[in-house]
């Protein structure tokens, strides 16, 4: 952070504000110049808190913060992208890992039929909401802890490894239990509670981006689970919320390059949210794999037409197989360019 000091003020002035951020904890180096005094500030406490108390002072200029807010998350922090191995899968490495099955867990002929699908097609993780965030509370809630079972079962069927939402503190505990990955919905990106409880949960998590949050935003938000003791933090970008109404959101397909400048993070592109139409997901998946992404989650139903939830941009498992094949090419790519796009590019 750096302070610049109005034209002219006096030596008790800037003395003044010098005291006030040594009592945040912050080191100062001044520098003087003809009319005006710079502060540099150095060192860690709530900035934030700072800024706002030096900016309330009247003898202050300006004050502008040159670090970003998050510290654990980003490229500074960790040149390497983070590595999170989930049964033997390893996220953030050498392989495009794809996450795939339902948006909701529905019955176990479902869930198992989706399974052995997207396992057979080339997926690691098998995704499936057994707890559902609804706009609506007439619609389906999802099935709970009898969801979670049945997400079990399928694990054990297909040997895939499980990524399921959790929505609220209370759950963590019982959802960790279950799956091999715990997903936070866009809905929840903000709920502080939440993201607190999973510094300790044991599990890796899949952080959603929130349907009008910035990139910050979302960054900040993994800060808060790292920062509580859980490094294993992937994001995913689902579409934002904006003007357009062709799609269910707007994808912010360059949030992914983004995001490998900003964060040491693995990257995730969910193509089944951002666009809400089957027939787009196969070009935004490659979109994906060619613009630097980690992986995908999509969402797949062995019968779409008859899904609980988000049918219309659920692929079936032959229109899946076969979006994996195209993908190939894309994806051998994708291995040749992966040393400069592991490797911040700022
Ligand atoms: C989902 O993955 O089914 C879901 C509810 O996603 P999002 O939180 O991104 O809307
Ligand atoms: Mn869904």
């Amino acid at each position: 952070m750096i302070i610049s000091m109005k034209l002219h003020a006096t030596r008790e002035e800037i003395e003044e504000v010098t005291d006030q951020v040594k009592r945040f904890g912050y080191k100062v180096h001044s520098i003087e110049g003809e009319e005006r005094v710079v502060i540099g500030v150095v060192g860690v406490g709530d900035v934030t808190a700072c800024m706002e108390s030096i900016e309330a002072m009247p003898q202050v200029e300006k004050v502008v913060r040159i670090t970003a807010p998050y510290k654990f998350v980003s490229r500074e922090f960790r040149k390497e992208k983070t590595r999170i191995r989930v049964n033997g899968t390893v996220i953030g490495g050498e392989e495009f890992v794809v996450m795939a099955g339902p948006c909701s867990v529905e019955s176990e002929e479902q869930i198992l039929k989706a399974a052995e699908g997207v396992a057979k097609a080339g997926a690691k993780l098998l995704r499936g909401g057994a707890f559902k965030p609804r706009t609506s509370p007439y619609d389906f809630q999802g099935m709970e802890v009898e969801g979670l079972k049945l997400l079990q079962k399928a694990k054990k069927a297909t040997g895939l490894a499980i990524v399921t939402e959790v929505m609220s503190d209370r759950d963590v505990e019982l959802v960790a239990e279950y799956a091999d990955v715990l997903q936070i919905g866009a809905r929840n990106m903000q709920n502080f509670v939440l993201l607190k409880a999973l510094g300790k949960c044991g599990r890796p998590i899949l952080l959603k981006r929130g349907l009008s949050s910035t990139i910050k935003e979302l960054l900040m938000s993994a800060e808060y689970i790292v920062a509580h003791g859980n490094p294993d933090v992937m994001l995913c970008e689902r579409g934002i919320r904006t003007f357009e109404t062709e799609t269910r959101n707007t994808c912010d397909i360059a949030a992914i390059p983004v995001l490998n400048q900003l964060t040491h993070l693995p990257v995730i592109l969910d193509p089944s949210h951002a666009t809400g139409k089957r027939s787009l997901v196969p070009a935004v998946s490659r979109a994906g794999v060619a613009i630097g992404a980690d992986g995908l989650i999509v969402e797949v139903h062995p019968a779409p037409e008859k899904a609980f939830s988000d049918g219309a941009q659920s692929l079936d498992i032959p229109q899946f197989s076969k979006m994996m094949e195209e993908l190939k090419p894309y994806v051998e790519l994708w291995k040749e360019s992966r040393p400069k796009a592991a490797v911040a590019t700022s």
